[in-house]
């Protein structure tokens, strides 16, 4: 039988340490398939989807629909990524010796960019640590990372114009959920197609930013 969460339990889960962007700490990604492999479980933003879905040269609704899981909760979407029949995400590839890529990996999602750093609320100044990730134990003394100061704030600012985007189409417009996701969608895809490419859409920009 499955047991439910209990608020005490949530305690327990929010026991993973806390750090500041910045702040060094012990790391080395081993590439396992730990983060990606374990579920679909990356939350998109609205930036995310229009960065990938240009990427792929797809359509955003057409995205949304083939590699995302969308929920509508308290009439506000939440995107995540989707997982394969395996229950990895749709974009964990295997090179010839076993390990493990991103089919997506220059547009991949800012969640993955801060990864093991875990955004705790954007705003909030610190990130939890994953302490399911094999690196950060397995990391030998001096193999250091951190989550980059710059990376982190640009995060925020688009989960903040996220949220602000879509409570102004459902809350005070009162259009449907669904409805004002594409069209907010629709509206990033085509100021990325209409002459000077945004920042936020400037993959190079975002990978100088660095990465976890
Ligand atoms: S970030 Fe951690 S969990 Fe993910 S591949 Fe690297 S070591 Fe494994
Ligand atoms: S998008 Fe790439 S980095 Fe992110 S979970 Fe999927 S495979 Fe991993």
């Amino acid at each position: 039988m499955v047991k439910s969460l209990r608020l005490e339990d949530y305690g327990e889960l929010r026991k993973n340490p806390r750090i500041r962007p910045g702040r060094p700490f012990r790391f080395k990604c081993i590439r396992c398939d730990v983060c990606c492999g374990t579920g679909p479980n990356v939350h998109l933003s609205v930036f995310d989807v229009v960065r990938m879905a240009h990427y792929l040269d797809v359509d955003v609704v057409t995205f949304l629909h083939v590699y995302t899981n969308l929920i509508i909760a308290a009439h506000i979407p939440h995107i995540g990524l989707a997982g394969d029949v395996n229950g990895r995400c749709v974009f964990l590839g295997f090179d010839g010796e076993g390990r493990t890529y991103c089919k997506i990996y220059p547009a991949r999602p800012m969640k993955c960019r801060l990864y093991p750093g875990l955004p705790i609320a954007p705003g909030h100044e610190e990130l939890e640590l994953d302490t399911k990730c094999p690196g950060l134990e397995e990391a030998a003394e001096g193999e250091e990372s951190s989550v980059p100061t710059g990376l982190y704030r640009q995060y925020v600012e688009e989960m903040r114009m996220h949220y602000r985007f879509i409570f102004e189409e459902v809350v005070n417009k009162g259009r449907d959920p669904v409805d004002a996701l594409y069209g907010v969608l629709r509206k990033l895809a085509e100021e990325l197609k209409s002459g000077r490419l945004p920042d936020w859409a400037d993959l190079d920009r975002l990978e100088k930013m660095g990465y976890t």
